[in-house]
């Protein structure tokens, strides 16, 4: 089955990698910007970064036939660093007509800090101000509920977001149906040691149907793998769902969701 990871960091993974998620089925990815594993430490290092988002790594995809998609913003975890993020938020519109590019992300919070969310709501604003798209990152484990919640409360006080336009990334079982329920679209992250597993992702969609859900794999350079949306087909197969509702889930809610970035382009082979 075809399929669109909407949520795969592939600067930390190889080429072989590339050729394996083809063979696998997978036609798109959308590459948020994220934490390089240290703080990066200069607004040049992050235009460096931009520039391999925007040029090298859709390259390097299109070898294999794979649609390369990507978001930008100064990760969470590097926001304790005010003034450098400004100097970020102040350069990402240089970047922004570039193609494949969809909008802001991955954005949110880490440790649920203040400077966190003073960084995150400045993101919110350039978002806003250029008409961009929004990917978030929910924290991780015992911060989750509470980072998610004060993210939906900084969203949901702005009147001037389209929450449709909004996409509230790494959500479970405890996260899901506030983000659903305020009108935002909601990603599930398959991760082998923490997060979801295929099979949490399945109960979930049963529980809430398939309406405005995605399923990725956040591959990145920790413990990740980077097949793991085929995992879910999988599981859901299994299950014995029938293969509208999977490639609802894997295929055209990610391109609905994408297809409101003015830097949509489609994805190969795609004729709707
Ligand atoms: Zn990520």
């Amino acid at each position: 089955m075809d399929y669109f990871d909407p949520h795969i960091h592939m600067v930390s993974r190889t080429t072989d990698d590339y050729e394996t998620l083809a063979k696998m089925g997978c036609v798109a990815v959308s590459e948020p910007a994220f934490w390089a594993g240290f703080d990066r430490g200069s607004v040049d290092g992050f235009r460096d970064y931009f520039r391999q988002l925007t040029e090298f790594e859709p390259t390097r995809a299109g070898w294999y036939g794979i649609q390369h998609y990507t978001w930008l913003c100064i990760n969470a975890k590097e926001a304790e660093n005010v003034s450098l993020s400004r100097e970020v938020i102040a350069m990402i519109p240089e970047f922004l007509d570039q193609p494949g590019v969809l909008g802001i992300g991955e954005i949110g919070l880490n440790k649920n800090t203040k400077n966190e969310s003073i960084v995150f709501q400045e993101h919110v604003e350039l978002a806003l101000k250029t008409d961009e798209q929004i990917l978030i990152h929910t924290p991780h484990l015992e911060d989750k509920y509470q980072g998610t919640r004060m993210i939906l409360d900084m969203l949901t006080s702005d009147s001037r977001l389209n929450r449709a336009r909004v996409l509230v990334d790494h959500v479970e079982e405890h996260t899901v149906r506030h983000v659903l329920e305020a009108g935002f679209w909601a990603g599930m992250t398959l991760y082998p040691v923490s997060k979801c597993t295929p099979a949490r992702a399945a109960d979930i969609v049963e529980r809430y149907g398939p309406e405005r859900l995605l399923v990725n794999s956040a591959g990145d350079w920790g413990p990740s793998k980077p097949t793991a949306v085929p995992d879910f087909i999988l599981e859901m197969r299994r299950r014995g769902h029938p293969e509208s509702l999977i490639r609802q889930v894997v295929y055209d809610n990610p391109i609905r969701f994408f297809g409101q970035s003015r830097g949509f382009r489609g994805v190969p082979g795609d004729a709707s």
